[in-house]
């Protein structure tokens, strides 16, 4: 539920491939008052993505004019193309008590972590490489060459695990939620977020 305290941000980022964008959805349908942001991207629309569901696909010309007036509280070029946070939805929603998810790359988060220090930063990664290369290939979107790019990127990106909070091995989807669910109740039951009951007493 919403309340008179701001909520929290939570960031979530992993290797292409990882299963970020399945363990986000799932845990949507877990978590009712969780607000996942939507992301901007300049990118074409994957079958049965949606506009302003999966992401709102932008030109690159309109995703520049979002930079331009600083309507994107991060943004990154990710495998040719732009991808960026709508600064309005986030900063409203946490405002309102409410928890916001972003499922953003590596470069976004850290860009995230010098503006919202407070955040919890999540990392998720597949079982092993094999499992990797086979939920890449088994999603059957990518071309050679993206998935090339994709897998090729994982090793260097999983270096990256060092500056998050938490890392959650995705399994089994409903065992990587649970993991997530219980870094989301422990975060707010930390001291620091709760230091406004003493003044309460
Ligand atoms: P990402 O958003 O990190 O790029 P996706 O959510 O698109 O990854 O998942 C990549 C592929 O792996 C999809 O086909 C998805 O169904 C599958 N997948 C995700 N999580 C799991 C899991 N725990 N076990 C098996 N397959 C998974
Ligand atoms: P995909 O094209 O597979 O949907 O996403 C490619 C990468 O872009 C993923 O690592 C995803 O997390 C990242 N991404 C999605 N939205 C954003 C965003 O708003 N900002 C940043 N920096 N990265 C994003």
């Amino acid at each position: 539920m919403p309340n008179n305290h701001s909520g929290i941000l939570f960031v979530l980022s992993g290797p292409s491939g990882a299963g970020k964008g399945t363990v986000c959805k799932a845990l949507m349908e877990r978590i009712p008052d969780m607000c996942l942001s939507v992301s901007v991207t300049t990118r074409s629309p994957r079958p049965g993505e949606q506009h302003g569901i999966n992401y709102f696909f932008h030109t690159r010309e309109q995703f520049e004019e979002m930079i331009r007036n600083d309507e994107l509280l991060e943004w990154a070029q990710v495998f040719d193309n732009y991808y960026g946070t709508p600064r309005s939805f986030v900063e409203s929603k946490l405002a309102e008590g409410y928890d916001v998810l972003l499922e953003i790359d590596i470069q976004g988060a850290m860009q995230v972590k010098q503006t919202y220090p407070e955040g919890v930063f999540i990392f998720l990664i597949p079982p092993s490489a094999t499992e990797l290369e086979a939920r890449i290939l088994g999603r059957g979107t990518e071309t050679d060459e993206s998935f090339r790019m994709r897998f090729g990127a994982a090793r260097h990106e999983l270096q990256m695990m060092k500056e998050y909070n938490y890392v959650v091995v995705n399994d089994v989807v409903d065992a990587a939620c649970q993991r997530i669910e219980s870094i989301i109740t422990a975060e707010h039951c930390s001291v620091s977020r709760n230091l406004y009951l003493l003044s309460e007493w």
